[in-house]
């Protein structure tokens, strides 16, 4: 049996009913963990990069382990992006219902046409780093190092812990 690498995917959606397409987002990649366990971290809101007529982000990140190659994974996490009703539009950067992107793969580097891994920018969001930390803040950016420090290297940022809604 191949042996599993422990994977971080970053969780974003700011269209619809946001949190409910990130609770569908762990559900699903629990089907892709080799135990079924996926940590997750924390929720919190962003406003978005480019075009600024659209909805803040909830965005959020996990860990797990699976058996599934790099490649591999990324397809299935498209294939939960679209089970969620993502439209890819020609434009970047527009509103989207869910967002999964491989931040990182074991301590891997790798550089394909459709596959960069640390994902790109990575050391570079509040987003990103934020809900990484509240992980593990010792993990490292292949390349870049600490979570905890690249995070506090940003200075200030406008993430903010989304308030959940009571339950009613
Ligand atoms: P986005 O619109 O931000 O979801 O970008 C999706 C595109 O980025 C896809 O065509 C992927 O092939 C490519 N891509 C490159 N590296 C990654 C990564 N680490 N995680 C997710 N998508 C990636």
């Amino acid at each position: 049996m191949a042996s599993a690498t422990r994977v971080h995917v970053g969780v974003g959606s700011n269209l619809g009913d946001r949190v409910a397409h990130v609770d569908a987002a762990w559900l699903a990649m629990a089907a892709l963990s080799s135990d079924g366990v996926v940590g997750r971290s924390a929720l919190y809101e962003s406003e978005p990069m480019g075009p600024a007529d659209q909805p803040d982000y909830v965005n959020a990140a996990c860990r797990f382990s699976t058996t599934l190659s790099p490649h591999a994974l990324l397809a299935a996490l498209q294939a939960i992006e679209r089970r969620e009703g993502r439209v890819r539009p020609a434009l970047r950067w527009t509103a989207r219902t869910l967002d999964l992107d491989v931040l990182l793969y074991g301590d891997r580097v790798i550089k394909t046409p459709d596959l960069v891994v640390p994902h790109p920018g990575i050391a570079e969001r509040a987003f990103v780093l934020q809900p990484l930390v509240d992980l593990d803040p010792s993990l490292v950016v292949p390349g870049r190092g600490p979570v905890s420090e690249l995070l506090d290297a940003l200075g200030t940022h406008s993430l903010r812990p989304l308030a959940r809604r009571s339950p009613t």
